[in-house]
């Protein structure tokens, strides 16, 4: 019998929580390295996303002194480049983040996208699957705005903390359990994490300062600690099963349509014959050349193959009807084209049963699957109560503005497209003038709920 080695695949983080709260900047902090760029050491720039190496984890983390081995193959980190749908990407119907990182600004406490993540962290998976919601760390960011606050660069938290003055100290612990209480107001456990004992279901609040570092190898220490700890059959690399979600689908210059995958699982090779919602074949697979080899022509290394976990850029046909947020399937026999077909109707399956079953109300369209879900259960929420009759992902096109125009004659009010994150064709705008179809747009989910509740306040009185 062979022995089969296991080898763990890095856990996938993302950067959640309001604008401003410091998420890039976190994550500027986080990739800061003391480590010397050798291969292995190296912190690795991908396409939308981050890799840092264990290696770098533990020299970030020694001064904590933690007994504990770090094996986790380090962390590879998911960016937001201004661009929060981002964090809403799910696959399957299940987060596609191992950890999750929650970004709360101290000076502010919970703020309306606060709130959103957690429904997102929150949502359960239609499918059953153990292990499936995603480890969350609080990042209470900004301690260094506290009045008097005194920085302490290489001590830890715990201690910076005791070392401050007492009024310093008795604004932290007034706003820490103010923030604990509007975390339990969403249903949430919370505690200051050297507090914490219960890991799993209460999230450990790790104060932090994007600016001087402080707070971030705790952060790191406790997602890799915990990673390990208990999700070690969830990490476990499978070489035997492609597991792939779509990031995103955009033009790249001299490529034309391009989508960027992430690569959970598995190895595809050039020529692969792949589904989703769309089916053709892998022409090129792309990874960023790094820094140090710019010199060399091409921003793009070519692959024949490509092996899991990290962001690849794929070319192919047909790639203009992909759908960011939809699982990648690999077709290696005759079988699984129809069953891949079918699962992928299945990932449709979620949000259809959030629509409204007579068509009656509003149009959504969204960049993302995910962040699609996501704004369709906020417009669902009870306090809302906003029916969504259609969809659509991607840039609204005439035929959205269509289907939108459907409700003219039923609720007046519902010929409402509500464009989250995408861009509208002149084409489309031109036509929902002339229907009298309204188009609300904003790129973050909350301001564009506002927009339409102000509108349709307004036509209620
Ligand atoms: P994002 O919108 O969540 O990505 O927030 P940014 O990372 O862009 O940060 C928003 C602003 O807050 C910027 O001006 C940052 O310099 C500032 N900022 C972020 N983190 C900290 C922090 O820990 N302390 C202080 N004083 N300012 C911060
Ligand atoms: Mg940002």
């Amino acid at each position: 019998i062979e022995e089969s080695e296991t080898t763990l695949r890095p856990p996938i983080c993302c950067v959640m929580g309001h604008v401003d709260t410091g998420k890039t900047k976190l994550l500027d902090s986080i990739k800061r390295t003391n480590v010397q760029k050798t291969e292995a050491g190296g912190i690795t720039q991908q396409i939308s996303a981050t890799y840092i190496p264990t290696e770098n984890i533990r020299e970030r983390t020694k001064d904590l002194k933690a007994d504990a081995k770090i094996d986790v193959t380090g962390l590879l980190v998911i960016d937001t480049p201004g661009h929060e749908s981002f964090n809403n990407l799910r696959s399957r119907g299940s987060s596609l983040c191992d950890v999750a990182i929650l970004v709360v600004d101290i000076t502010n406490g919970l703020q309306p996208q606060t709130i959103e993540s957690i429904e997102l962290l929150k949502m359960k998976n239609t499918d059953v699957i153990e292990n499936d919601k995603p480890l969350v760390v609080v990042a209470l960011n900004k301690v260094d705005r506290l009045y008097g606050w005194k920085t302490f660069p290489d001590v830890p938290i715990a201690n910076a903390l005791k070392l401050q003055s007492s009024d310093v100290q008795l604004e932290f612990k007034d706003k820490v359990t103010k923030i604990i209480t509007q975390f339990k107001e969403q249903g949430v456990n919370t505690e200051l994490f050297y507090k914490n004992k219960d890991r799993l279901d209460t999230y450990s609040i790790v104060p932090t300062s994007a600016i001087s570092g402080q707070g971030i190898p705790e952060l790191l220490l406790l997602l890799v600690q915990w990673a390990q700890k208990t999700m070690i059959e969830k990490l476990t690399y499978r070489s035997d099963l492609v597991e792939g979600t779509v990031m995103e689908v955009k033009v790249t210059e001299g490529l034309g349509t391009t989508i960027d995958v992430i690569l959970v699982n598995g190895v595809l090779h050039k020529g692969d014959e792949i589904v989703g919602p769309i089916h053709t074949t892998i022409r090129s697979l792309l990874t960023p050349r790094p820094v140090t080899e710019l010199h060399i022509k091409g921003d793009y290394i070519y692959h024949k193959e490509i092996k899991a976990t990290q962001v690849i850029k794929i070319t192919a046909q047909n790639l203009e009807h992909a759908v960011a947020g939809t699982a990648v399937y690999v077709v290696r026999t005759n079988d699984d084209l129809a069953r891949y077909k079918k699962l992928v109707m299945e990932d449709m399956r979620n949000i259809m049963s959030r629509i409204d079953k007579n068509g009656k109300g509003v149009y959504v369209q969204a960049s993302t699957l995910g962040s699609l879900e996501a704004f369709i259960v906020l417009l669902n929420s009870k306090d809302a109560n906003i029916p969504v009759g259609d969809f659509g992902i991607g840039p609204v096109h005439k035929k959205d503005v269509l289907k939108a125009s459907v409700m003219l004659n039923k609720r007046e009010e519902f010929s409402t497209i509500l464009a989250l994150d995408v861009k509208v064709t002149p084409e489309a705008r031109e036509l929902a003038d002339k229907l009298e179809v309204r188009i609300f747009t904003d790129d973050v989910s909350f301001r564009l709920f506002e927009q339409f509740k102000v509108y349709f306040n307004s036509v209620k009185e």
